[in-house]
């Protein structure tokens, strides 16, 4: 395959190459069954604990507190539901206008199903009023669930501020934080939050694994029941090897998690600040301050999404656009319209997400390539004049 130029990694990363080395060997020799009573099978069991701890490690808490999952949609669903299930007598639910889909289609869902749900409008900025939150926590509230990180923005909440207001009024709260894990440093002792959305694609393992973090005593039904895996929070054989990718995964994160801070982000700014410079009618979608170090999504105006990412494409540049193809015809993006962004450059969003594999010699190509494109598109729009 020819060169590509990765900008896509919110959508997904590589999986590192440590992280590949460390899960091998329980593809081929060590395939036993962690539930098994023999030896062979037994010896797997120790690597799932030291996984569960490394996990723990970076979020800051106790390792009986990680209940492994398939992905970030299950843990979501399992918090949500789990916890409707488990307040059987409450029928509010709270989240926000903005939150991946794998949160907002199971509220929209369970909403349909006769649950009042709450979501919660964002400025401009992409933030929420906490005032509105704080007025809508009542005592039918089971649950209220926000994201940590936007996933086409990179903005974020201040999830511990929103996790104090909502503890004030004794009601649970979820963030799914499957951007925000191994981006920026979180710490959940010191926090009110009671369940937490993790996916390890995100961050350098491979897909089909996932985390959901239930501080303890938190009252949840598991969403899938069977075996005792997982102590019944979760039942299914445990994927093994996604386990310990997983855990490798979240070691090497807690290490270079300040390199992300640093280096990851000095790339994104070079690349952003060059782009709203070089491309005309070009403006930054989202809180500049609070946001991901990785994340920037920039609209131009009165051109297609769409457009720009083929013409990208060409040149072997991977991004994401902020349109989804909606019964046919492109529609922006819920995030783009939750936050005001006027159509005609909500059409025209780019979101590039870097990784700590990025390089500068990438930045720069993308720089050089992005007035090229957008000067292209724009000499070829129905709605610039020339
Ligand atoms: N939540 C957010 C914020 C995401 O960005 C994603 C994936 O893009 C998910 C949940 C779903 O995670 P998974 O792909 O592991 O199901």
């Amino acid at each position: 395959m020819s060169r590509v130029i990765y900008f896509d990694n919110n959508a997904t990363t590589n999986v590192a190459p440590e992280v590949f080395e460390a899960m091998k060997p329980f593809l081929t020799d060590l395939y036993g069954n962690p539930s098994s009573m023999h030896t062979f099978g037994g010896q797997v069991e120790k690597h799932i604990r030291y996984s569960r701890e490394a996990i723990a490690a970076l979020l800051g808490c106790d390792s009986s507190e990680i209940v492994f999952t398939g992905c970030g949609t299950e843990s979501d669903n399992t918090a949500i539901k789990g916890v409707l299930a488990a307040y059987p007598e409450k029928r509010k639910i709270i989240t926000t206008r903005v939150e991946h889909p794998a949160v907002l289609t199971t509220c929209r869902e369970l909403q349909n199903q006769g649950y009042r749900l709450i979501e919660l409008g964002v400025d401009k900025y992409g933030q929420i009023a906490l005032d509105e939150l704080k007025a809508q926590v009542d005592d039918d509230t089971a649950l209220v669930t926000i994201m940590y990180a936007n996933n086409e923005t990179g903005v974020i909440f201040p999830i511990d501020k929103i996790a104090e207001i909502v503890k004030a009024k004794d009601v649970v709260f979820h963030t799914d934080a499957v951007q925000a894990v191994g981006k920026i440093p979180l710490n959940l002792n010191n926090s009110n939050i009671d369940l937490l959305s993790l996916s390890g694609h995100k961050f350098h393992a491979p897909k089909g694994v996932g985390v959901l973090y239930i501080r303890k005593g938190t009252r949840i039904s598991p969403f899938i029941v069977g075996g005792h895996q997982e102590k019944s929070r979760r039942a299914g054989t445990e994927n093994v090897a996604g386990i310990v990718a997983l855990g490798k995964a979240a070691e090497i994160a807690a290490k270079s998690i300040r390199e992300e801070n640093t280096k990851v982000k000095k790339l994104r700014d070079k690349l952003e600040n060059a782009i709203l410079k070089s491309c005309p009618g070009s403006m930054l979608n989202g809180d500049k301050i609070n946001r991901l170090p990785n994340t920037t999504n920039i609209s131009f105006e009165f051109i297609e999404g769409e457009a720009i990412l083929l013409l990208l494409d060409q040149f072997g540049i991977c991004a994401s656009s902020g349109s989804a193809c909606t019964s046919g015809a492109l529609e922006p993006s819920h995030v783009m319209r939750a936050m005001g962004v006027p159509f005609t450059a909500a059409h025209g969003s780019i979101r590039f997400s870097l990784s700590t594999y990025n390089t500068e010699e990438e930045v720069d190509f993308v720089i050089e390539k992005m007035p090229i494109i957008v000067n292209r598109l724009r000499e070829l729009s129905p709605f610039v004049e020339s």
